[in-house]
């Protein structure tokens, strides 16, 4: 196993990380707790009892945070459930980012109204992450079970556009997406600047609830094949995250040929729970340990290919060439010369920087692209009620 560049007693330097393969992420579901009725997960409203409802407190979540610095995560994604529900989030957001973590919220949009998109530009939010089902809006509505939801999120993604704040639609390929080609100008219109997909999943072990085995969700391998291959023809018309590699990867992985590239979770990426369980993903049903033993906690590289989980199979392709450097140079320190060339000269680091390069071009053909936005009209101000049945932040749920 090859030296992770972590140092005991502190956070690695900045050319420590670099060396070491580059920063990693953690998820962090800082509840359990979710106001949406979608139908393909297991948090939506009705199917998790309320005797099991569970948060993260915001003192759990600051030791978490000072733990995965000191272990090289730079990236901390805030999820749920609706992590928006949680009283405290923008304390744990202002926490994360003074830390110098990156702090990204991703949430259904429920709550997103203009006050609670300036308070998360306040705390250091530099990116959220909104759910969208379809390219339709009633139907996308109706499997949130939030009358007028698609709408509320065009508003705030405007206001949210206006604080400097990136907009990612995150869809899960589901049949509720009946057209892939309409999905470009649907999200235009709401203001995104990217798209990540989600892959479908039906199972999950660990205490993530993100999956179920709604017919929404369920596919043949070559349905799900033909569903990626649209994906990827999708590419030249809006910013798509997913690497065309990684989709790749996701293929070959459905018609169970081998994979190219190791799954970084367990090395460089990490789930953590309201429990404060780290856990090495969404997957796995047994936690590495509590955060609090985490600082001691090895990292693991295995090679693991088990799922399909876009949160860490997407990166794991990107990263892949930053992790070969990394591995190449301590070959070199150890005097194996020839195994630091193997590491390095692999097809795999050349195709993971192409996966690099891809993402960057598209953003900066986007950004050239993108006309400034149109005048706020008071019809599509922000300042409006909020859908029926909507909370507001930190209500009990
Ligand atoms: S997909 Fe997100 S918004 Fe929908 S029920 Fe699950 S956690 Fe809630
Ligand atoms: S392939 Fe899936 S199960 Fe295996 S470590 Fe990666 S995310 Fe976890």
């Amino acid at each position: 196993m090859e030296s992770s560049g972590q140092q005991r007693g502190g956070p690695p330097s900045t050319l420590g990380l670099l060396l070491s393969g580059g920063p990693g992420f953690a998820q962090i579901a800082i509840t359990n707790v979710c106001n949406a009725r979608c139908d393909f997960c297991s948090f939506a409203v009705g199917k998790l009892e309320k005797a099991h409802f569970r948060s993260a407190t915001y003192e759990g979540v600051r030791d978490a945070c000072d733990v995965l610095f000191d272990k090289g995560i730079r990236y901390l994604t805030f999820t749920g459930g609706e992590p928006m529900a949680h009283p405290r989030l923008l304390d744990m957001i202002a926490y994360a980012a003074a830390k110098r973590m990156n702090p990204v919220l991703v949430t259904n949009g429920s709550l997103l109204d203009d006050r609670a998109c300036e308070d998360l530009a306040e705390r250091g939010v530099q990116n959220v992450v909104i759910s969208v089902d379809s390219e339709d809006e009633a139907t996308h509505d109706l499997n949130r079970g939030f009358p007028g939801l698609w709408r509320r999120i065009g508003a705030a993604n405007r206001r949210l556009g206006d604080l400097g704040i990136a907009r990612t639609a995150s869809v899960t390929v589901s049949r509720l997406v009946r057209d892939y080609a309409a999905l470009p100008a649907a999200l235009e219109g709401l203001g995104f600047d990217n798209l990540t997909f989600s892959y479908p999943l039906t199972a999950l072990h660990s205490t993530y609830l993100s999956y179920s085995s709604s017919k929404l969700v369920e596919y043949g391998s070559d349905e799900l094949v033909e569903r990626f291959r649209e994906i990827q023809r999708l590419k030249p018309r809006f910013p798509i995250m997913n690497p065309t590699e990684s989709l790749n990867e996701m293929i070959r992985h459905l018609r169970k040929e081998k994979s190219r590239f190791p799954c970084l979770a367990g090395h460089k990426y990490f789930f953590v729970d309201w429990k404060l369980d780290v856990y090495r993903c969404h997957y796995f049903e047994t936690p590495i340990c509590s955060i609090y033993e985490f600082r001691d906690a090895a990292p693991i590289r295995d090679h693991c290919d088990l799922c399909m989980i876009d949160c860490y199979r997407d990166p794991s392709v990107l990263q892949y060439s930053a992790v070969a450097l990394s591995d190449a140079l301590g070959h070199l320190r150890r005097g194996r010369p020839l195994r630091a060339a193997g590491a390095l000269f692999d097809r795999r680091t050349l195709d993971s920087l192409r996966a690099v390069g891809e993402g960057m071009s598209w953003l900066t053909r986007w950004k050239r692209k993108k006309r400034p936005a149109p005048a706020r009209s008071a019809s599509s101000s922000n300042e409006g009620p909020p859908p029926a049945g909507t909370p507001r932040p930190g209500d009990p749920l």
